[in-house]
């Protein structure tokens, strides 16, 4: 989401007159979009603006914006603690940019913009042409959360539910895809708790994904984050009447321990996520799964770490994330006691050892097979391009060529590690004769 949002953001600046640079010493204005979710986010936050002192010592000092969930958090403590910082800006606030930039030329004031303006944000967004021109790209269409999981800021930093129009959000689909777009990610904290009313009508998350399928020149769907609690019917049935909505889901579940579910708050338990994982496999059986785990949650014991373990083995997840536990300031989790973090240690390590090697057996066996690949881009500097699978597996490909960008080729699979694949584009007869 942090990348959409950094892409909107240069558009908004973009209106103002400013142009992109990959050259640090060439910038007027320097955007920082932060991330509020990883240990120790604010103080690297301070660290990079030191550093971005230090490269400006002797030149004229940029304006410096801090944007994103640590902007929000931090928020009037930011300019207090360094001066070099000239404004913040909360993720619900990116509308005012235009404007705070129009300000900050013109006179130095240090301005805290970090009120939930969440409607009028979309509103100006909608009406600004996304200039991304990727093959994949990204749609925000829903933002903030109301499910107050013990453990998370999200709902306090990106604030309630939020739907966006679905009509601009079509409106931006087709707009990406004439930019070059055939794959796009619908975006969301809870992207599938989409629900958008106008009047008696109710809009959700599969009345978008069967407009996009429409959209003759996209080729590929995908949506994220989910939660299991929303994994609705008619969401589900997307996957038996849709042809463009790829087979792979990252459904975070955090733990495999109905005990530690309910002391997240998680509003779900291990059956009720398992039951979604067999319906969607009943409905597409080469259907695969990526998941979120944190370890050690305040209050979890080596029976609740055996059933994360056993319930990894039962879905066979090929790709996750899995961290430590670490309390969040303000958040509910963070007032109880932790668990020892030796033992923290250990069982991350058991539990990545065991997604490492489900995540290699699986590249392991692809090793042979022809695979259906978008591809992305050439690789800077290199002969061979980038590209995706249907299962968001990266894979690197040899003999494609810059008109293959875009289009979806055969790729016989010969190589493969813990990440990512390797192999060589199947040439068609008509395209060897040209
Ligand atoms: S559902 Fe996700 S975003 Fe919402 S509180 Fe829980 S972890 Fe955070």
């Amino acid at each position: 989401m942090n990348e959409y949002d950094s892409n909107r953001i240069a558009d908004l600046a973009i209106e103002q007159g400013y142009i992109l640079t990959d050259k640090i010493l060439d910038t007027d204005c320097y955007v920082l979009n932060t991330c509020h979710i990883r240990e120790k986010a604010t103080e690297k936050v301070y660290s990079d603006v030191g550093r971005l002192k230090k490269k400006f010592r002797n030149k004229k000092k940029p304006i410096v914006l801090i944007t994103g969930c640590v902007a929000q958090a931090e928020n009037e403590n930011m300019l207090k603690r360094e001066p070099y910082i000239d404004a913040v800006i909360g993720p619900q606030s990116y509308q005012h940019i235009s404007k705070i930039l129009s300000e900050l030329d013109k006179r130095k004031k240090k301005i805290n913009s970090t009120e939930f303006d969440v409607i009028e944000k979309f509103d100006k967004i909608s009406k600004i042409k996304n200039t991304e021109s990727k093959v994949s790209s990204f749609i925000t269409i829903q933002e903030g959360c109301d499910k107050f999981c013990n453990f998370c800021v999200v709902p306090y930093t990106r604030g309630p539910e939020f739907s966006r129009s679905p009509v601009d959000i079509i409106n931006e689909a087709k707009n990406l895809i004439s930019n070059g777009a055939k794959e796009i990610t619908l975006l969301g904290q809870n992207v599938n708790a989409y629900n958008y009313t106008k009047g008696k009508e109710k809009f959700k998350l599969s009345y978008l994904i069967n407009n996009l399928e429409g959209l003759e020149r996209l080729k590929r769907i995908r949506y994220t984050t989910s939660h299991p609690k929303d994994m609705s019917k008619d969401l589900i049935n997307c996957y038996r009447n849709t042809k463009k909505l790829m087979p792979f889901l990252h459904l975070p579940v955090q733990s495999g321990s109905n005990n530690v579910l309910k002391n997240m708050n998680r509003k779900h338990s291990r059956d009720e996520y398992l039951a979604i994982i067999k319906d969607l496999l009943k409905i597409r059986p080469n259907m695969k799964f990526s998941s979120d785990f944190i370890v050690g949650y305040p209050g979890e014991t080596d029976k609740d770490f055996e059933d994360t373990i056993s319930l990894v083995k039962e879905v066979n997840f090929i790709n996750s994330y899995s961290f430590i536990y670490s309390p969040r300031p303000g958040t509910p989790a963070s007032k109880i006691e932790n668990v020892n973090n030796t033992i923290q240690k250990k069982r991350l390590i058991t539990l990545q050892t065991l997604l490492k090697n489900i995540q290699i057996k699986k590249n392991h066996n692809e090793v042979g097979k022809f695979k259906e690949i978008l591809v992305e881009n050439k690789l800077k500097n290199q002969e061979v391009y980038f590209g995706r699978s249907s299962d968001l597996t990266p894979v690197i490909i040899k003999e494609a060529k810059s008109f293959d960008i875009g289009n979806i080729v055969k790729v016989k699979i010969e190589g493969f590690n813990h990440h990512s694949l390797s192999g060589t584009k199947k040439i068609i007869k008509n395209e060897e004769a040209a």
